[in-house]
């Protein structure tokens, strides 16, 4: 065994959680869906290493294509110069993603992804006013989760994460969110009208003529719990932004890159925002990279006569980054020539089939499926939807457990995040779903 001196790594998250306490596991290699940590264990990795490794780990093609890459060059800045990867990767970004959506702006997390967002819808609509626009404000969801950044906390709405830097944030409206199992409008199946259709309809005509631009997560809001939206909820969002004139920003950094059972979620309701935000998937969790990519009318927008708005003052160091690029070109060639979102579907149903007879459960309340993307709500009872005490640490405790059936889990309070790679197999799904199963009963029952 390795001695591995661990005093000066400070984990994200730490003091909240109580693996803060615990030893972590180092791992040491991957290999397919699988994880080999320091001490010679393997784990099946049932959420992609935090939704990014779509294909699993040590891919060769992908793995082949860095090397080439690095060969060349592995960095050169994307300022008054370019880069063949960053250059052909924009372009086969905009062919794969809801037309309309051609201008690729490169940066390197999921959260600078939603900051450039922001930017670019705010200075688009300072430009239109020439400076003057009273359009100052973002409209975003509650439990949302953009990022770590000051503005992507700002249009956040965990208080879990965010509570704590309130003073630092700007000011923004919080749409309720939907969540049909817990509906925040005491409806239920059986006398639902709709309300939050109703409602963010109602917060968009009262701030609607001062916002910049509504940020979603479409379909499902993963941190939140994987709660997920209701259909036409989506749509109904794009026309109202529409009718409003506020920028529609999709935030598919967790959606993306087939995880909802399409390439891109916004795609299932057929609607093309204004700024989609990409990261996680994109380079398949092999370098850091993001993209939020716009419209001509947006991208446009900049160049009106007003010398402070033309340019966009925002450019991180490693923009564009050659081998991050590399790495996802080789991710797009990789879902090409594998059809695997073809191949991905009948992994779906077998997933749903087995989920389905997990409910069982005593203290499992709710499943909520999208693809691979699933959430597993534990409840205390399940008669009066109940949930554990906070302090039980129930959630935790489970995916603890299920490390010793060899799998590898998450989860977001008492919610159980299974978020396997697209590569996962049949076997290995239920793997993963026996490994949860009895690692929620050791725990609940
Ligand atoms: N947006 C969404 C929807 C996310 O799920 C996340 C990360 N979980 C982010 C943004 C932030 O991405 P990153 O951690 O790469 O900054």
């Amino acid at each position: 065994l390795q001695h591995i001196d661990r005093t000066n790594v400070w984990h994200p998250f730490t003091q909240m959680a109580e693996w803060a306490q615990q030893d972590q596991l180092i791992i040491e290699s991957g290999k397919g869906n699988w994880l080999m940590d320091t001490e010679g264990n393997q784990y099946l990795d049932g959420v992609s290493s935090l939704w990014t490794n779509v294909h699993g780990h040590c891919v060769p093609e992908i793995d082949k294509a860095v090397q080439e890459q690095l060969a060349k060059i592995a960095h050169t800045t994307m300022l008054g110069l370019a880069s063949v990867p960053a250059t052909e990767l924009a372009k086969r970004l905009v062919d794969i993603l809801p037309a309309g959506l051609t201008r690729v702006f490169y940066s390197d997390s999921g959260s600078t992804a939603v900051e450039v967002a922001l930017k670019i819808a705010f200075q688009f609509q300072q430009q239109a006013e020439k400076g003057d626009s009273d359009r100052i404000k973002f409209i975003s969801m509650q439990n949302a989760y953009h990022g770590d950044t000051i503005g992507s906390v700002s249009v956040g709405g965990m208080d879990l994460f965010h509570a704590t830097y309130k003073h630092m944030l700007f000011q923004g409206e919080k749409v309720i969110t939907p969540y049909c199992y817990r509906c925040p409008f005491g409806k239920d199946k059986s006398n639902c009208d709709h309300e939050c259709f109703q409602h963010v309809e109602d917060a968009l005509e009262a701030h609607g003529s001062t916002a910049a631009a509504f940020v979603i997560e479409p379909l499902v809001q993963g941190a939140a719990g994987q709660l997920m939206h209701p259909e036409g909820y989506l749509t109904h969002v794009r026309n109202l932004c529409t009718r409003h004139n506020i920028i529609l920003i999709a935030d598919e950094v967790a959606v993306g890159f087939g995880k909802t059972g399409t390439m891109f979620a916004c795609e299932q309701e057929n609607i093309t925002p204004d700024i989609i935000c990409l990261a996680k998937g994109i380079s398949a969790g092999y370098l850091p990279l993001a993209a939020t990519v716009t419209s001509e009318e947006i991208y446009n927008g900049f160049l009106g006569n007003h010398e402070e708005f033309k340019t966009f003052f925002h450019g991180h160091t490693y923009t564009g980054n050659p081998l991050a690029c590399a790495a996802a070109i080789a991710n797009l060639d990789y879902f090409e020539n594998n059809n695997v979102m073809e191949k991905l579907q009948p992994k779906i149903a077998h997933l749903q089939n087995r989920l389905t007879a997990m409910l069982e459960l005593k203290h499992i309340g709710e499943i909520r499926n999208r693809g691979v993307m699933t959430g597993i709500e534990l409840v205390q009872d399940k008669a009066t939807k109940a949930p554990f005490a906070t302090a039980e640490k129930i959630g935790h405790k489970v995916c603890m457990e299920a490390r010793k059936h060899g799998v590898i889990i998450r989860n977001l309070g008492d919610v159980i995040v299974l978020m396997p790679p697209l590569s996962i197999t049949l076997s290995e799904i239920d793997l993963l779903c026996n490994a949860t199963t009895e690692a929620i009963k050791t725990v609940t029952e």
